[in-house]
């Protein structure tokens, strides 16, 4: 199948690509991740996947627009998880790039962390492909995980310290007592 895959940061990547590679998929990466603050993490990520996609010969669509007052409108709606809405925000427009693109399906690289909340990712995932009838393809990455941190520590990649939004930047480092 010729499948998008949603990249939120270049260490993350590593193993999704290999793996789908694996499977005889043709990627094409795509970057859309307002949920990065603040703006120069933002830069440094993107810049760190842009020379990765390189590196492995990965074709790349960058939606580079910084939605900060987007991502944070629909983080503090309240009624529902502040990831889910970060998650349905990002899938939205994967899934609207990979029609743009004739792919067959969409999938993310946030499948492949054991930091995020898995199972939500797939329900998000399969709801927006419900909604917009393109398949999402759903993947257990995580068993790759270890290997593309070693992979992306060899290849000294930028990797990040938090999450991506200011309030896991807050969850990270502000150990309030
Ligand atoms: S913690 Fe991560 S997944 Fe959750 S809202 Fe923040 S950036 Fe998005």
């Amino acid at each position: 199948m010729k499948i998008l895959l949603h990249i939120c940061c270049g260490p993350c990547s590593i193993s999704p690509i290999a793996q789908l590679r694996d499977l005889g998929h043709q990627l094409e990466g795509f970057f859309f991740n307002p949920n990065i603050h603040p703006y120069k993490e933002f830069e440094r990520r993107l810049d760190t996947l842009k020379e990765y996609a390189a590196a492995v010969d990965l074709p790349l669509t960058i939606d580079g627009r910084y939605l900060l007052e987007e991502f944070l409108s629909e983080a503090l709606r309240g009624d529902r998880l502040r990831c889910e809405g970060c998650y349905e925000m990002r899938f939205r427009v994967a899934a609207a790039m990979a029609k743009q693109l004739s792919c067959d399906a969409f999938t993310s690289t946030l499948l492949v962390s054991p930091y995020q909340k898995h199972d939500l990712i797939r329900e998000v995932g399969e709801r927006v492909a419900r909604e917009t009838g393109l398949p999402f393809y759903y993947v257990d990455f995580r068993p790759g995980w270890q290997q593309g941190v070693q992979i992306s520590r060899e290849r000294q990649m930028y990797r990040q310290p938090y999450c991506g939004c200011i309030f896991s930047e807050k969850e990270r480092y502000c150990k309030s007592k």
